[in-house]
């Protein structure tokens, strides 16, 4: 088999450490079979001048953005249905919406909305929650490579009596459990050339699952090696929830349960304290943070700078459609803004010393860092950079309105405008497995 190459020359932005913005200045970048092969000075090497790809003058290229956790068949209600609390919106909005998918053309329509749309805002990974439908949810993963999309794709395992409706739930753990084995086999299955898609076991979180299907699904992990995705200390509601039935808190019963393991996936994490931190330190598992979700739904700002001092491994996730925006750089500025209110405290009525929690500021260096190398962390993949020996997943972003160069500002300066105010309209292409995959339609 011959080997595909693509050479591209461009500027590359990007955090290798959540303090260090790393510039480099006209590279030329070599790209073979997926990987980063080679990264030189252009002016060092004369096929420079006939790379496949040639950036404009006001571009630069970023590593593609990581969203650790989105609901695909939420999709039809993102920006809609923010006034109720969380097991509210699942009984009133969100389970109704997600039994649609029994229709495979339904779901089918919808991913071929989805997908390219991330794609069009840089998400060039994904991490999705299908619904309880395993056709639906192997055409979510079919849609992922026909588009051209990285992605682990789960159908959602759900069968508690009481914390779900019964025209939508697994009837019995035992159905539960292989109906998830055969999406993982159907997955599997799939024709993907290039390698995009894996499944990903996916107990919808402790409050929908009984004791005997989470305690299976953590058996499968171990079994087949997978990753674990699920929610975990997300609300008031559901982290109380789980005290008062398992007597330990979210991060304890799913390390019980066998699902707290190396790159499992736990959503929003609000509510994890200090010694919750150091179980998922030691398990290696990771936090998906979804900081636009948290406004609506979280009744609080995940601590991250705190979460990272602790050694533990975090990324965004735009939880659509908890979380109105399919992007995630507007989840890096939402997770900068946060962390400064968790600092400031927002109640004028209290002194402003007892209003916040000091220390918990992120610049636009964290920001942009969670969402790129910190989701390769929580995945334990090499994606995140744009570096020898990594997967050249990969965003141009325009920078001719929002930071042209001719203002005067020092790139440190022009990069925090890029992760405060670039928006799908900035970017102008994206390569996954060093395929181009979006191109600017100017
Ligand atoms: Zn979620």
């Amino acid at each position: 088999m011959s080997s595909e190459q693509t050479t591209i020359r461009a500027t590359v932005w990007q955090t290798p450490t959540p303090d260090g913005l790393e510039v480099l200045d006209d590279v030329l970048i070599r790209v073979v079979d997926g990987e980063i092969a080679s990264i030189v000075p252009a002016a060092d090497d004369p096929a420079a001048d006939d790379a496949d790809i040639e950036l404009g003058a006001d571009e630069v290229l970023v590593p593609g953005f990581i969203d650790l956790h989105l609901h695909a068949p939420q999709w039809p209600q993102l920006g809609t249905g923010y006034d109720l609390q969380l097991s509210e919106w699942l009984f009133e909005y969100t389970f109704p919406l997600e039994a649609r998918y029994e229709d495979v053309e339904f779901a089918q329509a919808m991913w071929d909305s989805m997908v390219p749309t991330l794609l069009a805002n840089g998400t060039t990974s994904a991490v999705y929650y299908g619904s309880i439908h395993t056709p639906a949810t192997t055409a979510l993963a079919q849609a992922c490579i026909e588009h051209g999309q990285r992605a682990w794709v789960g159908r959602v395992a759900m069968d508690h009596p009481e914390g779900t409706p019964g025209w939508y739930r697994d009837d019995s753990p035992q159905i539960a459990l292989a109906a998830t084995r055969e999406s993982i086999e159907q997955i599997q299955r799939l024709d993907d050339p290039l390698s995009l898609v894996n499944p990903i076991i996916t107990p919808r979180f402790i409050p929908a699952c009984t004791d005997e299907l989470l305690a299976s699904l953590g058996d499968l992990a171990e079994e087949s090696g997978l990753l674990v995705q699920t929610h975990c200390s997300e609300d008031d509601w559901e982290h109380h929830h789980v005290i008062e039935r398992t007597g330990v808190r979210d991060a304890t019963a799913l390390d019980r349960f066998g699902l707290m393991r190396q790159s499992t996936v736990l959503a929003h994490g609000g509510h994890l304290n200090v010694d919750d931190l150091a179980l998922i330190r030691e398990r290696g598992a990771g936090v998906a943070h979804c900081p636009l979700s948290n406004i609506y739904f979280g009744n609080a700002v995940f601590p991250a700078k705190m979460a990272l001092d602790a050694g533990v491994h975090v990324g965004l996730g735009t939880d659509v459609a908890g979380g109105p925006s399919a992007s995630i750089l507007a989840n890096a500025a939402q997770a900068i803004h946060s962390a400064r209110m968790l600092e400031e405290g927002v109640d004028p009525e209290l002194a402003s010393i007892d209003r916040g929690r000091a220390g918990s500021r992120i610049d636009a260096i964290t920001g942009f860092w969670l969402a790129t190398v910190g989701g390769a962390l929580v995945l334990d993949q090499p994606l995140g950079l744009i570096e020898v020996g990594r997967r050249f997943d990969a965003v141009s972003v325009s920078l001719a309105e929002i930071a042209p160069s001719d203002r005067g500002y020092a790139a440190e300066r022009r990069f925090e405008q890029l992760v405060r105010l670039a928006g799908q309209r900035e970017i102008t292409g994206v390569w996954v497995e060093g395929q181009q995959v979006v191109t600017a339609s100017t």
